[in-house]
């Protein structure tokens, strides 16, 4: 487990799991030890599992406000999760969590309006534009401005690591300017895309934290990568995003 200070603010909390930490996710093991390995984390972090509500990714660009109201929605079990891809919320000791192993988690901060989002963007989000998205309802819904919004990216599979012998059919047409040809492998470069897509959409690159950690080099992360696509192995899980404002 490591807490994380990407935004360099003592009101914000960041708390990453890790491989010692157990498998997170109730769609990749066994309940009883998600609730286990959960449980424990909660423990080290030192948050109250009521304080927290936990998401069911969708894959895709969905994204709800979240409320008092859901304290403890999905903290231990799949069917009280919000399924979608991410959260919004302005409440404070709300603690906003997700799952993930080499997709990038989007931590969103605007200091000013005092709200807080976190997304899953896996591929599907990415080609959506679950990112830009999210600035949107922030800008619309929440009053921000571009210019006020701090993001940080959470350890992904970068470039080092995300290679293939062809171009899968299925990439939107968009990825093409993130592929790049080396030694007769393709290597795609997520981040650079999900960057370009908050420079689009008015954020200042300077208030963007980009964690450098690939979750396939650093074996203290899940990787669905590196076990199923490199090892030829079963997929062992995946590792937490925990994020909120303190009270
Ligand atoms: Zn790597």
């Amino acid at each position: 487990m490591i807490i994380k200070d990407y935004f360099k603010n003592p009101k914000l909390f960041v708390a990453i799991s890790d491989i010692r930490d157990g498998n997170m996710s109730f769609v990749w093991g066994q309940s009883k030890e998600v609730v286990e390995s959960r449980k424990k984390f909660f423990k080290k972090i030192k948050i109250d599992p009521k304080n927290v509500v936990w998401n069911h990714n969708v894959l895709g660009d969905r994204i709800d406000v979240v409320f008092s109201k859901d304290r403890g929605r999905g903290v231990f079990d799949l069917k009280t999760s919000p399924e979608n891809d991410g959260f919004i919320t302005t409440e404070k000791d709300l603690y906003l969590a997700t799952v993930v192993a080499d997709c990038q988690v989007v931590l969103f901060y605007d200091p000013k309006k005092e709200v807080i989002a976190i997304v899953h963007a896996g591929r599907p989000g990415v080609e959506q534009g679950i990112v830009p998205k999210v600035i949107k309802i922030l800008t619309k819904k929440f009053g921000s401005k571009p210019k006020d919004i701090q993001i940080a990216i959470s350890p992904a599979i970068k470039k080092c690591c995300y290679k293939f012998e062809r171009i899968d059919k299925s990439l939107d047409k968009k990825w093409l300017d993130y592929i790049e040809e080396k030694d007769g492998l393709y290597e795609i470069d997520a981040s650079k895309r999900t960057l370009d897509q908050i420079k689009d959409a008015g954020v200042n690159t300077k208030n963007v934290i980009v964690d450098k950690t690939c979750t396939c080099c650093n074996k203290n992360y899940f990787s669905h990568y590196r076990d199923v696509t490199l090892l030829k192995q079963k997929d062992k899980g995946r590792f937490a995003v925990i994020f909120g404002m303190k009270k």
